[in-house]
């Protein structure tokens, strides 16, 4: 159920037996040689899209912008500032809330976007108590790192050990070429400098990573593995979304 294909009507009604809402959130960033720059807004689409089609819940935009700066060295590389993501978070959850939401649950694709998240959820938070606003009740928001959830992450370990790196992940490039099997890219992989520190800004980044992966082999991503990612995610999101919307955790 995706709120764009819907009718305020619809919406309407589906406020009467629900107040919550999954929204995927990524980025829009290179993927070392072999991934698509859209690989984090991708990843959590489809896995909320697959959750919400089977479950009856109902799916926000993807927000496809997320913390990118590392990342401006490379060509197609878009990226917001933290107060930027912050304002668009506060503004989307706002808008909902007015509606009648209540639990917002964002299903992330980027790690770099955690530490901002939780400052938007932080801010939400103060903008209701610092409203004049006693009656209506308070709102919760969860994220939720695709990539992180344990049974995913043992799935990564089963599959690819510590080939599964940090960015450009064989794991995510999978679910990619699984959602997209007609955008699958190849390229030779050069051998990269030993790992010394995590980069500061966007030139450090291409200095120390020069194709775009930290420590992953993307070569070992097949959409068959995509296929088990993101069947795996969507029953642990099932459960965590079920969990947060009878207990707010
Ligand atoms: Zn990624």
């Amino acid at each position: 159920m995706k709120l764009h294909m819907m009718t305020w009507k619809e919406v309407e009604s589906y406020l009467k037996h629900s107040k919550g809402i999954i929204i995927p959130i990524g980025s829009t960033e290179q993927h070392g040689p072999t991934g698509l720059i859209g690989t984090d807004c991708i990843c959590p689409t489809v896995i909320a899209e697959r959750v919400g089609e089977e479950d009856g819940i109902l799916v926000g935009p993807t927000i496809n912008l997320g913390m990118a700066q590392h990342h401006l060295a490379f060509p197609g590389t878009v990226s917001l500032r933290p107060g930027t993501l912050i304002a668009l978070l506060q503004d989307y959850v706002n808008s909902l809330r007015l509606n009648g939401f209540r639990r917002f649950y964002f299903l992330n694709g980027h790690g770099g976007n955690i530490n901002t998240v939780q400052a938007a959820f932080a801010e939400i938070y103060a903008d209701h108590s610092f409203s004049s606003d006693t009656e209506s009740p308070g709102i919760r928001c969860k994220l939720a790192n695709w990539f992180a959830m344990p049974e995913v992450a043992k799935l990564a370990r089963e599959l690819y050990g510590d080939k599964e790196g940090h960015h450009a992940t064989p794991s995510e490039i999978a679910v990619t070429q699984f959602a997209f099997t007609d955008h699958i890219k190849s390229a030779v992989l050069e051998t990269l400098p030993p790992y010394r520190r995590f980069p500061t800004d966007a030139t450090d980044f291409r200095q120390c990573f020069p194709d775009g992966r930290i420590r992953s082999d993307p070569s070992l991503a097949r959409p068959e593995h995509g296929a088990r990612f993101v069947d795996t995610c969507t029953a642990a999101v099932k459960k965590d979304y079920g969990d947060f919307l009878d207990t707010g955790l």
